[in-house]
């Protein structure tokens, strides 16, 4: 199969038109990064009255805010017994109500901004690739019922065709709360909304320096950038993945993790209610998982860690072979559908799997949210505008640790990738 390299949702969307325009002198705060953390961000702050300037290295929703597959998901990555068992049951909760609230939120700004995104609460399934998954689905469920009052509803092997055309799981455990979303579409109008709320955005700014300086005789920083410098009293960094040396901190606790989708072409409406009949996001339950749904054209979005490497021509070539064979191990109806895209991105994975949104060395950051961005990053990063605004950091993942490699064995250079890869696949094989 031979897909050239193309982003299905950047052709469903126009990118927002950014007015090149001279770098302040000054800011009351510069966000670093316009995907979803920094211009939620950008958004709250400039509602607050604040001077903003966001700094861009490409363009609006460059990185991976784009490049997602759109799930709007409930939960963190971590499954809530090994949240509890690390953090106990009072912070878990309130990491969990964070997860359900960053779906809220993300709806909210959707509604009050009017960004046409098909932004749509189609919930979502995860399905077990074993019986002991499945196993683990009831006790989670009963779990998350019982200490967040959260309701998940279990769905037996016998009852799955009402929710995904397949019959190779062993089960699933549905959350109606999740959403839908084009990614695209979203980042792009919450853009224009930061935009048009006075936030100033500067695309093609890359910073390169970030040093303490005093503005109007108090402590702030100097931000260079490759079009000039600007002062600012406060920085907030929502670089994500492609955090750099800028941060030397923060990009050593960072992992680029790839992750990479197909996208068939429009598929006839009963093929599709065939494969999800509830038009699901639908995710399994391996390491190494798959996660998949229907675009609001009707197209077979099937996405996964085909290659473990960030992308490249390599492993974007090699990963739509990968994941068509994963997408027909799913669904053989759709072994004589073509595959039209194909594309890559990257996760920022904190070594302990966790979003982690405070203050280090003076600067505002946001980052870690494996997976689950779409949601937390917009809900983390208005948090992180709050806290700014107000002096007062409320957010739920402040203050657990925020390990670094074991025996500090990294740079920012991920040689152990293929090794984490490795380990990972084992770790689907055994459990
Ligand atoms: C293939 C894929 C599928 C995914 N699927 C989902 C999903 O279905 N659901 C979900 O919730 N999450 C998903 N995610 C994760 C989600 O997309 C991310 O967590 C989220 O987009 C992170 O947003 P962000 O704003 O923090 O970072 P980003 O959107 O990555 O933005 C960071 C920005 O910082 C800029 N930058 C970096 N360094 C500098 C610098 N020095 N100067 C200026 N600018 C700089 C970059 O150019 C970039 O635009 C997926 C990710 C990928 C890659």
């Amino acid at each position: 199969m031979r897909v050239a390299e193309r982003n299905y949702w950047l052709t469903t969307v126009e990118a927002p038109s950014v007015p090149v325009r001279e770098l302040p002198a000054s800011v009351d705060v510069a966000v670093i990064g316009a995907g979803f953390t920094g211009l939620s961000a950008a958004r709250t702050l400039a509602k607050g009255g604040a001077r903003v300037a966001v700094l861009e290295a490409q363009n609006v929703g460059w990185g991976a805010s784009c490049r997602n597959g759109g799930m709007v998901l409930s939960g963190l990555k971590l499954g809530t017994p090994t949240l509890v068992k690390r953090y106990g049951r009072e912070a878990t909760k309130r990491m969990y109500a964070a997860s359900l609230e960053s779906i809220d939120c993300v709806e909210e700004i959707v509604r009050e901004e009017g960004i046409a995104c098909d932004f749509s609460r189609s919930g979502h399934l995860e399905v077990a690739c074993k019986e002991k998954h499945f196993k683990e689905f009831r006790r989670g469920a009963e779990t998350i019922e019982r200490e967040f009052g959260h309701k998940l509803r279990i769905v037996e092997k016998s009852e799955l065709t009402s929710e995904i055309g397949s019959a190779i799981y062993y089960g699933g455990m549905v959350d109606e709360v999740s959403a839908g979303v084009n990614p695209a579409r979203y980042v792009a109008g919450l853009g224009c909304a930061a935009a048009k709320t006075g936030a100033e955005i500067h695309e093609k700014t890359r910073v390169t320096a970030l040093e303490r300086a005093s503005r109007y005789g108090s402590n702030g920083w100097k931000v260079t950038t490759s079009r000039g410098a600007v002062l600012a009293e406060d920085v907030l960094v929502a670089t994500s993945v492609y955090t750099s040396a800028v941060t030397r901190g923060l990009q050593k606790k960072i992992i680029p993790i790839g992750s990479f989708i197909i996208v068939t072409e429009v598929l006839s409406e009963s093929a599709a209610r065939e494969l999800s009949p509830r038009n699901r996001m639908i995710y399994d339950s391996k390491n190494y998982l798959y996660y998949y749904r229907l675009t609001p054209d009707r197209r077979m979005l099937f996405g996964g860690r085909a290659a473990f490497f960030p992308e490249n021509e390599n492993t974007v070539r090699q990963s739509a072979a990968i994941l068509r064979e994963g997408m027909i191990s799913v669904y053989p109806q759709l072994r004589g559908t073509n595959v039209e895209f194909v594309w890559g991105g990257t996760l920022d994975f904190a070594f302990d799997i966790m979003p982690h949104a405070g203050k280090m060395d003076g600067i505002y950051f946001s980052v870690g949210y494996a997976g689950h961005g779409v949601a937390m990053a917009t809900l983390l990063g208005k948090r992180m505008a709050e806290a700014i605004l107000t002096g007062r950091d409320e957010n739920p993942f402040l203050g657990i640790p925020f390990p670094g490699a074991p025996l500090g064995l990294y740079n920012g250079n991920p040689w152990f990738l293929p090794l984490a890869g490795a380990w990972y696949k084992l770790l689907d094989w055994v459990s």
